[in-house]
């Protein structure tokens, strides 16, 4: 399936879909398969990002919509923001959108929700500066029936967008360049939010790297310290230090209850290329603070038994 047929599923099936039954409907199975399958192969292999389409749960939803999640900041529509194409009630057309999660600003800013995201959108649209030139800026019309439909708070959220007629869907080369394009805008919008939490000053194992490294050792920092995939790779592999058996809670008592660092394995060379790997429980291990100091310090930085072996155990003895 092509981006092009995915939209004309949404333009010109899903309309005439949505007066049969949903259960079992083709329709919605290509939504839920066919559908996030041509954005990912559009993409790249690339386990940063999850795609995602959905016809409604239950029912049909008022109008589909396919989503691109960057894991670094969401895994679901629900909060953060992500890349997400959004079809008008009445089936006019479709936007690409860079948008945001409904659920999490209704359940933060309640009846203040549709305000808060625009402040939010306009925030954002700040931080990624010329890099939405040429798109549509602010909030976009779904020709949404109704206040409180999910189109009305998508219409808020909207950062920056790009429509399509559905008597005018452009040919499918351009519909994959645009989503590249706001793949990119996505990545740049999320590198700059990630710079606005590291320190302006080198860290103590920072100072004798050259540029290269350097950058290589702050992606490492930045994945284990995102804490999305840190908290997944805690809950998956509890909160003892995997390497010397440090456990915060038995030594401090309730300050310490779940606390434990999250520390990335794969190899520091291989965050130059594009194999990056974010499995919580095979690519992550946990340690003390201690610990996790004393192995980037180490040559075993990848492998948490080895460090253990040559420096835990031995000095135990
Ligand atoms: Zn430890
Ligand atoms: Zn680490």
């Amino acid at each position: 399936m092509s981006i092009h047929a995915a939209l004309s599923l949404f333009l010109e099936e899903y309309p005439k879909a949505i007066s049969r039954s949903f259960a079992g409907d083709a329709v919605a199975e290509f939504i839920r398969k066919d559908v996030p399958e041509t954005l990912s192969s559009v993409i790249g292999a690339n386990p940063r990002y999850i795609t995602h389409g959905s016809p409604g749960q239950g029912n049909w939803a008022r109008a589909p919509w396919a989503a691109v999640y960057d894991r670094f900041v969401t895994d679901s529509a629900q909060d953060g923001y992500y890349v997400v194409y959004l079809v008008k009630e009445d089936f006019s057309g479709v936007y690409i959108s860079l948008n945001q999660g409904i659920t999490a600003a209704k359940r933060q800013y309640g009846a203040e929700a549709k305000s808060a995201l625009k402040v939010r959108a306009s925030d954002f649209l700040a931080r990624l500066g010329s890099h939405a030139s040429g798109l549509q800026l602010g909030p976009i019309d779904l020709a949404s029936s109704g206040g409180s439909n999910l189109s009305a708070f998508y219409e808020a959220g909207a950062v920056c967008s790009k429509y399509y007629p559905n008597d005018g869907l452009p040919e499918d080369q351009t519909l994959s360049t645009d989503l590249l394009n706001f793949i990119n805008l996505y990545f740049v919008l999320a590198s700059r939010e990630a710079q606005l939490f590291e320190r302006a000053d080198a860290e103590e194992d920072e100072i004798n790297l050259g540029e290269e490294d350097l950058r290589t050792l702050r992606e490492h920092k930045r994945i284990e310290r995102n804490r999305k995939l840190a908290q997944k790779a805690k809950q998956a592999l509890g909160y003892v230090c995997k390497a010397c058996g440090f456990d915060f809670e038995l030594k401090y008592g309730s300050i310490g209850r779940e606390f434990i660092e999250a520390h990335h394995l794969t190899p520091l060379s291989e965050l130059k290329g594009q194999r990056l790997l974010l499995d919580p429980k095979r690519d992550f291990t946990v340690l003390c603070a201690n610990c996790h100091r004393m192995i980037h310090r180490s040559e075993f930085v990848n492998s948490v038994e080895e460090f253990r072996s040559h420096y835990v155990v031995k000095n135990d003895q």
